[in-house]
């Protein structure tokens, strides 16, 4: 466990922003990640939750998740697509949905998460607070510059609701968080396809080419060659079952 030597709840975003500012102190969300943490470096917890951070609302025409929305929040929430409703319950156990957050899943960009796979297909855009005020980047980008969030509060994802969803992946069962897994959608735009455990964090890729430029890494559970095959595998039998829909 982490060695917490301070707790502050902040109620408002710039007093959160300037204790997360201030040398060792994280902010702290639904803690499954960070109360688990094996690290003895002493932090300074600040938590979120005093902060307006938990609403599921439209907005030009896209959802709005706020970032203290928890898993479990996600799954009973109807206006969420069907498919990331299923990535989030397939994300973690019961009782660890109910704390951990959509803001907790992006900041730990966990290369094995689903719902981080189903997000990135659903265009998601994440709204940062930083020094300079909020922005709002891609997923993709934010996944790919992780460091930001040393000094940076994510305030919301939002994500396009239309198009369906396919998943396939291989685990040791079916319960098992999967070695591999793609998650492709079709929309008006065409197919965004996204692979999970084939890189350091889960990755947008060309639906025609779906593992150019992968270079999976190997571990206990699989080859870089087996996940490779996993991936192309896998992809193509989203496309397969899309189209054998249509
Ligand atoms: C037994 C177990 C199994 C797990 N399995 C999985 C799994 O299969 N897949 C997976 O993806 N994860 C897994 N995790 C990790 C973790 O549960 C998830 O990543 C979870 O969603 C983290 O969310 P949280 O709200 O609990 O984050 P916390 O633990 O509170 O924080 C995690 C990190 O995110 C940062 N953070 C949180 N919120 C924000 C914010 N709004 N702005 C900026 N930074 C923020 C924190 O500072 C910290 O660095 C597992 C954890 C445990 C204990």
């Amino acid at each position: 466990m982490a060695k917490i030597i301070s707790y502050q709840r902040p109620e408002s975003l710039e007093d959160a922003l300037n204790l997360i500012s201030q040398e060792k102190h994280i902010p702290l969300a639904g803690g499954t990640l960070l109360n688990a943490g094996e690290d003895v470096e002493p932090l300074h917890l600040v938590d979120l939750q005093g902060l307006d951070l938990k609403r599921i609302e439209e907005a030009k025409g896209r959802l709005q998740i706020g970032s203290m929305v928890t898993l479990d929040e996600v799954i009973k929430n109807t206006n969420c697509p069907e498919s990331i409703r299923i990535s989030a319950r397939s994300e973690l156990p019961s009782t660890l949905r109910a704390l951990a957050t959509i803001g907790g899943t992006v900041a730990s960009a966990d290369s094995h998460s689903q719902l981080l796979a189903c997000l990135l297909v659903h265009e998601a855009e994440v709204t940062i607070l930083g020094p300079n005020g909020e922005s709002t980047s891609p997923l993709s980008d934010v996944l790919g510059n992780l460091e930001i969030f040393n000094s940076q509060l994510i305030l919301s994802i939002s994500i396009a609701t239309d198009g369906k969803c396919v998943f396939e992946a291989t685990g040791r069962t079916p319960a098992d968080t999967p070695i591999v897994s793609v998650t492709t959608r079709k929309c008006d735009a065409g197919y965004r396809m996204a692979i999970t455990g084939v890189a350091a964090t889960p990755v947008l890729v060309d639906h025609e080419n779906p593992t150019l430029s992968l270079e999976p890494p190997s571990d206990f559970r699989g080859s870089s060659k087996y996940r490779m095959q996993l991936a192309e595998v896998l992809s193509s039998r989203t496309l397969n079952s899309m189209d054998g829909d249509n």
